[in-house]
């Protein structure tokens, strides 16, 4: 790829941030990978033309035009967008057009770099001369990831509905994958379900998701969890149950944390990773949590602009927590009633961790405290072993590590930190095979304590 001059910095207030995605190709980057493809099915569902780009094939491109400082998974979304666009400009000819499509990179207020991709990534494409009409389409967590300003206001509420249960569906699956692979009856038998499973349910949000008829959807859900429970062998005995924390892109995405859990599977873990649903859900928690502070400072001062101000964000903040709360229970319960599935932590019971036990504090913000508590949720609920997974440099999870492994070796449970880059690690498999060993040691520790 050839690149000429930026031409102004213009580009980054003019060329980020939420554009109208009617007649536009709409370009989702990998990160979880279930949970893109329903993402973008959802979309579709509205008339919106998303796509999910291949990840890692343009990984060469992202660390050329990276530094080697930035984020490991700021490297992997350049190198996606650039290679997808490279592709298409190879198949297009002359009829490519960048002013076709919106690239989503969404961000979040800090305090860390998530805020910075994107324009980062503006940069870079303003620097292609046939590349400028790229939109890089941002959704923020300082609004909760409001979707207004994408689609036509009356339907905006509508898709994030949809956006939000598609990502509790990817959640769900993912956790029925956890659950079966380690016992399923033929190797591979358990990959090859949930791959058709995320397309049942991919056809089924686009048909299903802009009516909001979920009831439809989870009846599909039911049927493939009936038939996911007939993977498992009964014949195989439990494992040691290995939580996992940490940065949600490398956490999530596979190929960028070079298939943790299957490795973790492989030396004897049954694995669950914290969900994407529980971010979604913080960043409503955490503007409700600031709204009703600045309603109370307004309340102290008598000032009525800044209460009626931080009266509507706490109805709006407070609404959206409602509504996803109230979805996800009303997931898990029904999903729980055919298979005991992992539950998923709750927002203020988290932040609850945290204040009893003085370990952090929510005010701080970041993934950090979500991992710290969760963590200690782990712990509490008896897991054998818990994995710290964060990008190399990752400014939350060294966070988190500092204050995770004094506390976990005090409650003598097993914990491993495992930063990635685009390097491999040799000692890497060493290192998961001792931590589980060690989470066996503590999962008979505890068989035999029960048995007494
Ligand atoms: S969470 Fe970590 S990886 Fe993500 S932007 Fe912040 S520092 Fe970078």
């Amino acid at each position: 790829m050839e690149s000429g001059k930026i031409i102004d910095f213009q580009s980054l207030t003019e060329n980020v941030g939420r554009f109208d995605l009617r007649n536009k190709v709409f370009l989702i980057p990998q990160m979880h990978r279930i949970g893109v493809h329903l993402l973008a099915a959802a979309f579709r569902g509205f008339g919106i033309n998303a796509r999910v780009m291949d990840t890692c094939k343009g990984l060469d491109l992202g660390k050329e035009y990276t530094s080697g400082k930035e984020c490991y998974p700021c490297q992997i979304t350049t190198g996606d967008i650039l290679y997808f666009l490279e592709k298409e400009r190879e198949r297009l000819g002359e009829g490519f057009n960048s002013e076709n499509y919106v690239f989503f990179m969404p961000e979040s207020g800090g305090p860390c770099r998530f805020g910075m991709y994107n324009k980062y990534q503006r940069i870079i494409l303003d620097s292609f001369s046939d590349l400028r009409g790229v939109k890089i389409g941002s959704l923020t967590s300082r609004d909760g990831y409001s979707l207004e300003g994408i689609i036509e206001k009356r339907r905006a509420r509508d898709l994030r509905k949809a956006g939000y249960f598609s990502i509790l569906l990817s959640d769900i699956l993912d956790r029925l994958l956890w659950k079966i692979r380690p016992y399923e009856k033929r190797t591979g038998m358990a990959d090859e379900f949930i791959e058709r499973a995320m397309q049942i349910m991919e056809d089924s949000l686009e048909k299903y998701g802009a009516k909001k008829d979920f009831d439809k959807i989870f009846d599909k859900l039911e049927e493939i969890i009936n038939e996911g429970k007939k993977i498992i062998d009964p014949e195989v005995p439990s494992k040691p149950l290995i939580g996992i924390v940490g940065e949600i892109y490398v956490r999530t995405h596979v190929q960028a944390n070079q298939d943790l859990i299957r490795l973790l599977e492989k030396y004897g873990a049954e694995v669950i990773n914290a969900s994407v649903a529980e971010w979604i859900n913080y960043t409503a928690y955490d503007r409700f949590r600031e709204a009703k502070a600045g309603f109370r400072f307004g309340l102290k001062q008598l000032r009525p602009g800044p209460m009626k101000y931080y009266l509507k964000r706490i109805v709006g903040f407070g609404g959206d927590l409602f509504y996803q709360e109230f979805r996800q229970n009303q997931a898990y319960k029904r999903v729980r009633s055919l298979i005991g599935l992992a539950k998923d932590h709750k927002l203020a019971c988290l932040d609850n961790i945290l204040k009893e036990k003085d370990l952090f504090c929510f005010d701080v913000g970041t993934e950090a405290c979500l991992s710290i508590a969760g963590i200690v949720e782990y712990a509490r609920e008896g897991y054998n072993g818990v994995v710290n997974v964060y990008p190399f440099t990752c400014m939350p999870s060294t966070i988190t590590t500092a204050i995770a492994k004094p506390l976990m070796n005090k409650l003598r449970i097993p914990y491993l930190d495992a930063p990635y880059d685009s390097s491999f690690q040799p000692g890497r498999e060493a290192a998961v095979r001792t931590f589980m060993y060690q989470a066996y040691q503590h999962f008979e520790r505890n068989r035999r304590k029960k048995r007494v």
